[in-house]
């Protein structure tokens, strides 16, 4: 029911509303109305639960919805001019004054506008006005919250095994996500749920990463700079620039906040056999390790490793060090980042003696499962291959280089915070 209605709104993109309210308020605004036209609500206070709990009959049907607010959440999310400021949609309420016990002395609603409106029992007699739907979707219910964080929030990945990551891969035409925000649109979200993205008809000049960098945001910048070039180099700072196998890896795990996106422009691709790219989706191997190895899966989830890069790079020198598992989890026991690198992984293993033969067994099992899922793509030139450092382990195979058998590409790096940022932006305009 509600995903369907969900699905049939419509954005009013010119409304005058979308200015002083958040893209996502703007966005259901239309959802709830069309709802609770024709429904009577009630609302009620719930002294026990310290709630206000507003009830209505679901249009079409026999049952009842009942939205749920804590007092507390109410008053701290009032919308008045004292408390909300809403051309920056921030909260200034000021909370060294905030009474986390407060109660309605009055509450009302108003039907012909759906409005719920509190007078509150605080010295000022302070009154809050809050819309139906502004309510309805923030409503606490687990069906709401769920669609907020899968849909709105940072949509649900899809975990692929070799075949999978075959036959799901899409490609984007570079003219087109430079000029169509749809276009753009797709491409981010393929690279959110998938990890991986072709764009391709890319002009073969050293510029053009930049561009698309920055048609989402801006160049992540690390030690080696913005744009980096990867091609056969001696006397090199890092094992990427050698023409030798490039085992399978993600890149920088040394970075406590790791480049999120990579982007690698095929400018010249070696013409002889070899240079192949490696890809596994490291979040179907730690998923797989979950089910499957569950041991193994919880020591490469809690022995901290010392991911290190001494060097340096244009004169400046860098020691950087980060202390992070392989398969790091959010806070809700999810996967997040897949750290991996044999030449950044320090000789300092700083964990009790007791942990390390463990811990390298697992590891032999996470790199004998990323070769089994890897699948081999070697890149054509005028493409760019984006993929989501925090969750694909890529590597290459060896090519010969020669002065006849160039291989060249140009690289830079997006943050994930810019990446969704800008397709949160963009699912207000096109996401039904
Ligand atoms: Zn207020």
């Amino acid at each position: 029911m509600f995903q369907n209605l969900l699905k049939s709104l419509v954005i009013r993109k010119s409304s005058s509303l979308r200015k002083f309210l958040p893209l996502y308020s703007t966005k259901l605004q239309s959802f709830s109305t069309s709802f609770i036209s024709n429904c009577k609500v009630n609302a009620s206070i719930n002294i026990q639960n310290e709630t206000i709990e507003l009830t209505s009959n679901v249009k079409d049907s026999d049952s009842i919805k009942a939205l749920k607010f804590p007092f507390v959440w109410l008053r701290d999310n009032c919308k008045c001019e004292k408390c909300h400021h809403p051309t920056s949609s921030s909260r200034i309420i000021n909370w060294e004054k905030f009474d986390v016990t407060v109660k309605p002395k009055n509450i009302m609603y108003d039907d012909e506008n759906n409005i719920l409106k509190i007078e509150w029992n605080d010295k000022s007699g302070h009154i809050s006005e809050y819309e139906y739907d502004w309510l309805d979707e923030r409503n606490f219910s687990d069906e709401n919250r769920n669609i907020y964080l899968n849909k709105f929030y940072r949509p649900a990945k899809i975990l692929l095994n070799k075949i999978d990551m075959q036959h799901k891969l899409e490609y984007f035409d570079y003219h087109k996500v430079i000029q169509d925000d749809m276009e753009l649109y797709k491409w981010l979200r393929s690279l959110i749920t998938h990890g991986i993205a072709i764009i391709t008809c890319v002009p073969e000049t050293e510029s053009e990463v930049r561009v698309l960098a920055n048609r989402v945001a801006f160049i992540r910048r690390t030690h080696y700079g913005e744009e980096f070039i990867v091609k056969a180099k001696e006397g090199t700072s890092n094992v990427a620039y050698l023409p030798e196998n490039l085992q399978m890896h993600t890149d920088l795990p040394y970075y406590d906040y790791a480049p999120g996106a990579n982007l690698l422009h095929c400018l010249v691709q070696a013409k002889s056999e070899g240079a192949e790219n490696l890809l596994t989706d490291g979040f179907y191997i730690a998923d797989k390790m979950r089910n499957e190895y569950p041991k193994e899966f919880e020591i490469l989830t809690k022995v901290l490793v010392n991911w290190s890069d001494i060097g340096q790079e244009d004169n400046i020198h860098f020691h950087s060090l980060n202390r992070a598992p392989m398969i790091c989890l959010d806070y809700e026991g999810n996967i997040d980042r897949i750290n991996h690198s044999i030449p950044q992984r320090d000789s300092f293993f700083t964990v009790p003696l007791k942990d390390v033969k463990l811990w390298y067994k697992a590891l032999a099992l996470f790199v004998d499962l990323i070769y089994n899922e890897a699948l081999e793509m070697k890149t054509k030139e005028g493409t760019v291959l984006c993929f989501d450092n925090t969750r694909l382990i890529h590597g290459r195979k060896k090519y010969l280089d020669t002065k006849d058998n160039r291989r060249h590409i140009i690289g830079a790096y997006l943050d994930w915070d810019e990446l969704y940022s800008r397709y949160r932006v963009l699912q207000n305009i096109f996401e039904i």
